[in-house]
C-alpha cells in the first residue's frame, strides 16, 4: 500500500501537527492506566516530530466505550502517563479545542468519543467536526492502526481538510501485513481460530493467497457440523454461519483447508468440568469441544514448522481456561520457533501470545484485531485509503 508517510514531509519545523493515537489503554475505576503499551507505541512518532522541530503536537484518542461522558474515561490520566514516559509536560485540554488550544508543546484533547459527531453515521456531521479539528493544525498524522477500519471523524474526516500522513507505527505495521499477504515467502500457512463465524470472510480470501489454512476454535466445529458430524454441545455460531452458508461450503471443499481431527471435550463450559480426548467423530451429546486434541496439535505443528510465512488469527481453544489452553500454547510455541515471518492478529491472539510470553519472538503482533483482519479479508481500510499517495 503506497501511503504518505511522516518521512515524506520535507519540512516539519514550526508546524502544528494533529496526531490521532490509540491510547485506548486498560484503566481502573479511577481512570488509572493499568498497561501503557499503547501509549509507548506512539512515542517514536511523537519524538520524531519533536526532533524535527514542530511547534505543537495535538493528540487525540478514544478511551473505552463511553455512553455518558463517564469521568473515569476522561483522558487526564492518559496524558499524565504519557508525560511520565516522555519526561515532558503534556497539557490536557478539557474539550476539543473549541475554547482554543493552550501554547504548550504537547497537548492532549478530551476523549474524542465523548463528542457525538466522532462516530456519527452521518458523514456531513462527521466532516463538520473533522473540519473543526483540522482547523487546529497544519498537518494530520494517523498513528492509530487499530481504528483504521472505522469511518470516524478523527480518522477519515480531518485529512479531507489538511494534508494527512501515517505515523511510524502505522507505516511499519501496514508494511509487514501487506508484504505477508501481497508478496509472501511460501509456504504461507494461516491459522484461523476463535469463536465468531465472520472470520470465514478472511478464510475465503486466504484461499486465494495461502498454501494451507488450519482452522480451529469454535468455528472449526461449525464447519465439521456442516460436513455432517455430531458436535454435541460445542459452541456454534449458528446465526453467523447461516449468513455464510455458501462461503462455508466452498471452504470445506477446499483442499487447502485443514479441520481438527480430534478434540478435548468437556461436559461443561468450566475450568473444573470433566474432560476427555476424542476423535472428531466421537463427540457425544452433552459434551462440547473446547480445544484441539493432541493429533490435531501434531498435524498442525508439522505443517507450521515448514512454513515461511505464518498468519495467526484467533486462539485454537478456550485458552483463558488452563484445561483448554494446551492447543493454543502448542501452536504459539511452534510459530515462535518457526523459521518464518510470523504475523499475529490483534485481539485474543495477541492476548494469548502475550500470556505465553512469546510476543518478542513474532515478526509482528498486530495492535488491531479488526483492522488487521480487514486487511486479511482483502478489503481496504478507509482511514488508510484516504492517506494514499495519488
Ligand atoms: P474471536 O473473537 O472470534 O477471535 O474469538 C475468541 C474467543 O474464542 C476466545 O475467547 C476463546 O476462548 C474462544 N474459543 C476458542 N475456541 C473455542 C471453542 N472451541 N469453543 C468456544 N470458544 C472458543
Amino acid at each position: 500500500m503506497d501511503l504518505k508517510t511522516l518521512k515524506n514531509i520535507p519540512d516539519l519545523s514550526g508546524k502544528k501537527v494533529f496526531v490521532r493515537v490509540d491510547f485506548n489503554v486498560p484503566i481502573d475505576d479511577e481512570g488509572g492506566v493499568r498497561d501503557a503499551k499503547r501509549i509507548r507505541h506512539a512515542i517514536p512518532t511523537i519524538k520524531y516530530l519533536l526532533e524535527k522541530g514542530v511547534s505543537q503536537i495535538i493528540l487525540a484518542s478514544h478511551l473505552g466505550r463511553p455512553k455518558n461522558n463517564e469521568p473515569h474515561l476522561m483522558t487526564n490520566k492518559v496524558a499524565d502517563k504519557l508525560s511520565d514516559l516522555l519526561g515532558q509536560e503534556v497539557v490536557k485540554v478539557d474539550d476539543w479545542g473549541e475554547g482554543g488550544i493552550p501554547e504548550a508543546k504537547i497537548v492532549m484533547l478530551e476523549n474524542i468519543r465523548f463528542h457525538p459527531a466522532e462516530k456519527s453515521k452521518n458523514e456531513a456531521e462527521r466532516d463538520e467536526f473533522g473540519k473543526h479539528l483540522a482547523s487546529l493544525a497544519d498537518l494530520y498524522v494517523n498513528e492509530a492502526f487499530s481504528n483504521s477500519h472505522r469511518e470516524h471523524a478523527s480518522m477519515t474526516s480531518i485529512p479531507k481538510y489538511i494534508p494527512g500522513f501515517v505515523g511510524l507505527g502505522v507505516e511499519d505495521e501496514v508494511e509487514k501485513i501487506s508484504k505477508a499477504i501481497e508478496s509472501p515467502e511460501h509456504p504461507l500457512v494461516a491459522v484461523v481460530g476463535g469463536l465468531k463465524a465472520d472470520k470465514l470472510n478472511a478464510v475465503h480470501n486466504l484461499m486465494n493467497i495461502a498454501d494451507k489454512i488450519l482452522i480451529a476454535g469454535a468455528i472449526s466445529y461449525n464447519l465439521r457440523k456442516l460436513e455432517g458430524y455430531n458436535i454435541g454441545d460445542s459452541k456454534a455460531d449458528d446465526e453467523g454461519m447461516s449468513e455464510m452458508a455458501d462461503l462455508a461450503q466452498g471452504i470445506i471443499n477446499s483442499d487447502k483447508v485443514e479441520l481438527p481431527i480430534d478434540a478435548v471435550v468437556a461436559d461443561a463450559f468450566s475450568e473444573d468440568a470433566n474432560t476427555k480426548v476424542v476423535n472428531i467423530d466421537g463427540i457425544e451429546d452433552g459434551w462440547m469441544a473446547l480445544d484441539i486434541g493432541p493429533q490435531t496439535r501434531e498435524k498442525y505443528a508439522d505443517i507450521l514448522s515448514e512454513a515461511k510465512t505464518i498468519l495467526w488469527f484467533g486462539p485454537v481453544g478456550v485458552f483463558e481456561m488452563e484445561a483448554f489452553s494446551e492447543g493454543t500454547k502448542a501452536i504459539g510455541k511452534v510459530i515462535a520457533e518457526a523459521d518464518a515471518v510470523s504475523i499475529i492478529g490483534g485481539g485474543d491472539s495477541a492476548g494469548a501470545v502475550k500470556k505465553l510470553g512469546l510476543s518478542d519472538k513474532m515478526t509482528l503482533v498486530s495492535t488491531g484485531g479488526g483492522a488487521s483482519l480487514t486487511m486479511i479479508e482483502g478489503k481496504e481500510l478507509p482511514a488508510l485509503a484516504i492517506l494514499k499517495k495519488h
